[in-house]
């Protein structure tokens, strides 16, 4: 089988493997589609924290495909997601249903091998059937899109109040689609580019600007997805009294930011950092696509099929034009 394999940092390759028979207990899935994301580029520089990842790896954390191998509940051919987190259900954090945080941190993709392969093997209960209706490539988003659900139940915001997403890329969009089920007044996003315009107002931004200076400091939640030292200093700058700030954006393993503690403590604010998804949230974003309550379709910009990954890597790290979810087609 192909496996699109970090061989260490800075060194990898497409490799052609030996195929295995699945174990009894798994089902054999086919990803049809993976994207990838920043946090795969850090993974083949390095830059991740190393606590998070083990070499060599097939890469891969979002993705949809087909059964191939099924059991009598999801038959071969049932199109489905896989939940990437393995947690081992019996651990304190898992039994107050905290399973990202897991003791025994185990992920496709980053501990063990992911989805740019031709086969991936999991066990049916990380397996989610998609509804017929719901696209590959809205489907692709499911992890991404649990990430950032996780992080909002997390916050909780009030409804009502004026939201800011700080960041253009897929995880920012996401957060702007999803902030809507907490009613914001309105969803302001902080991005970098103008390039991103349109797409940020397909995911519902009402405003949309890459002017620091012109956003503001009255949200009670600013969501900052950007990544960038700077961002988080923004986020800082724009959050009301009582609000919350909520960081999911990577700026970088051991990057370390100034923080104003008198404003911190002044003007009674929460900050939350949010690991990856629960179970739970995985499943809302799952029971979200199936409903046809959420589509995330227009997010994908670009399609490439596998032996292009090179061409796909390059188009994630250089931007031109406007860039959602880059895609590495697995049938071609
Ligand atoms: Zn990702
Ligand atoms: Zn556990």
């Amino acid at each position: 089988m192909r496996a699109l394999t970090v061989i260490s940092p800075g060194t990898w390759e497409l490799q052609d493997r030996e195929d295995r028979e699945p174990s009894p207990q798994s089902l054999r899935i086919a990803p049809r589609v993976v994207g990838i994301c920043g946090t795969d580029l850090d993974i083949i520089d390095g830059t991740i924290d190393p606590a998070f990842v083990r070499y060599p790896i097939v890469i891969g954390h979002e993705w949809a495909g087909t059964v191939v191998v099924g059991n009598a509940e999801i038959p071969s051919g049932s199109r489905v997601v896989v939940e990437g987190i393995i947690a081992c259900g019996i651990c304190a954090e898992c039994l107050t249903g905290d399973t990202n945080r897991c003791v025994l941190y185990d992920e496709y993709g980053f501990t063990r091998d992911g989805a740019a392969a031709d086969y991936v093997d999991a066990t049916a209960d990380l397996v989610h059937v998609l509804a017929d209706h719901v696209s590959w490539d809205s489907a692709v988003l499911t992890e991404p899109a649990a990430v950032v659900l996780r992080a909002l139940q997390r916050a909780a915001p009030a409804s009502g109040g004026e939201a800011l997403v700080i960041g253009d890329g897929t995880v920012a969009l996401l957060a702007a689609v999803l902030l809507r089920q907490w009613s914001p007044s309105r969803v302001v996003m902080l991005g970098a580019r103008d390039d991103q315009r349109a797409l940020a107002l397909k995911a519902g931004v009402d405003v949309f600007t890459t002017d620091p200076d012109s956003v503001g400091n009255n949200f009670s939640i600013v969501v900052e997805a950007a990544g960038a030292i700077a961002a988080t200093a923004t986020a800082f700058a724009a959050c009301a009294r009582g609000g919350r700030i909520v960081l999911i954006g990577y700026p970088g393993h051991g990057k370390t930011f100034p923080l104003p503690v008198d404003d911190v403590i002044n003007n009674d604010l929460n900050i939350l950092g949010s690991f990856s998804y629960t179970r739970s949230a995985w499943a809302d974003v799952v029971a979200l696509l199936n409903s046809g309550a959420a589509d995330f379709s227009f997010l994908v910009t670009h399609h490439y099929p596998l032996a292009d990954c090179e061409q796909a890597l390059g188009t994630l790290r250089n931007p031109s034009g406007a860039r959602g979810k880059v895609v590495l087609e697995m049938t071609s």
